[in-house]
């Protein structure tokens, strides 16, 4: 690829970020689509985010991917919201308009497609889902569950108070739909709900490369169940080995980085996404 004066900046802010298959895949597309731009990866901290957010302005950077843990937080300081990624609470794709920046979530239509491909999952209707964490990437699940017709949603996370938050902020808007929250530590309601679950979510940073994995009693589980990770980075968690182990249909996150990817990348060029170019970079990584 060749980098001069004319080459457009795009990336992902993120803090940690070194895991992440962003830069691989969206430079892949580039490439194959002779588009003379490059996606880096910038570790940002927590507190350094308004400033990050600057730079995209100041220094023209055309788009940026949102990673943990900045979903939430960086809606303040974006000028506009699009009503999906209001709808979720998080933002996870930022398009920059000669300055105006206009926060998307892709997170949401990525989980749908993927779990329709690795699950064969498309009607939420009447499920009951587990779902572990409540931070930016559940809300997004959340919210695709939410319109895709869920039955009951009971989430688990390590601070209980953002479940608490999360939980409010979808039952307000969905009334009909059960969602309920528990302390990640509660086993004995953990293994209650693992009995009554048709879905199995990991949207927790728990079990990525440099975390540690959680500990679920998987052999509780409903039989049957399906089992989707987040998590793509190792490709094969503990949660899927386990959940594999017990014979239930498992995923990883791949396919929902790919999805997510490919509605960013059309956001941001209006071109094409070139899906199989940008799935072959992923499998390499
Ligand atoms: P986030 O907003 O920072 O939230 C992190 C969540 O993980 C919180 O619920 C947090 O709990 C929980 N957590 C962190 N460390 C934990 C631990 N050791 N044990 C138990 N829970 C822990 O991050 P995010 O944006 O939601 O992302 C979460 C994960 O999803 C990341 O691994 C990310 O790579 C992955 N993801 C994948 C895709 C994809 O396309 N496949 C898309 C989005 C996200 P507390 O509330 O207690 O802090």
């Amino acid at each position: 690829m060749m980098i001069n004066s004319s080459t457009e900046l795009y990336g992902i802010f993120g803090h940690p970020v070194k895991h992440s298959f962003s830069p691989a895949m969206h430079n892949a597309a580039f490439k194959e689509l002779g588009i003379n731009s490059v996606y880096l990866a910038f570790d940002i901290l927590p507190e350094i985010l308004e400033y990050a957010v600057g730079s995209i302005r100041h220094l023209g950077i055309k788009g940026i991917n949102v990673t943990i843990p900045h979903k939430q937080n960086i809606m303040k300081y974006l000028d506009e919201i699009s009503p999906e990624a209001r709808h979720a609470g998080a933002v996870n794709t930022v398009k920059n308009t000669g300055g105006y920046l206009y926060g998307h979530n892709t997170d949401v239509g990525g989980f749908l497609k993927a779990l329709e491909a690795d699950l064969k999952l498309k009607d939420f209707t009447g499920r009951s889902v587990l779902l572990i964490g409540a931070g930016g990437a559940a809300r997004a699940v959340l919210s695709a569950l939410c319109i895709s017709g869920a039955k009951s949603i009971t989430i688990f996370n390590r601070s209980v108070d953002k479940a608490a938050a999360v939980s409010q902020y979808f039952c307000e808007q969905f009334k009909n739909i059960c969602i309920e929250y528990y302390k990640l530590g509660d086993s004995d309601k953990l293994t209650e709900c693992l009995g009554k679950s048709d879905i199995l979510i990991n949207s927790s940073s728990a079990g990525m490369l440099g975390y540690e994995s959680i500990d679920i009693p998987i052999q509780y589980l409903k039989k049957n169940s399906r089992v989707y990770d987040l998590i793509y980075n190792p490709r094969e968690t503990e949660l899927v080995k386990s959940a594999r182990l017990f014979r239930h249909e498992a995923s990883n996150g791949l396919s929902m980085l790919l999805y997510q990817g490919v509605e960013s990348f059309e956001i941001w060029t209006g071109e094409k996404a070139p899906v199989d170019s940008m799935l072959k970079a992923l499998i390499k990584e």
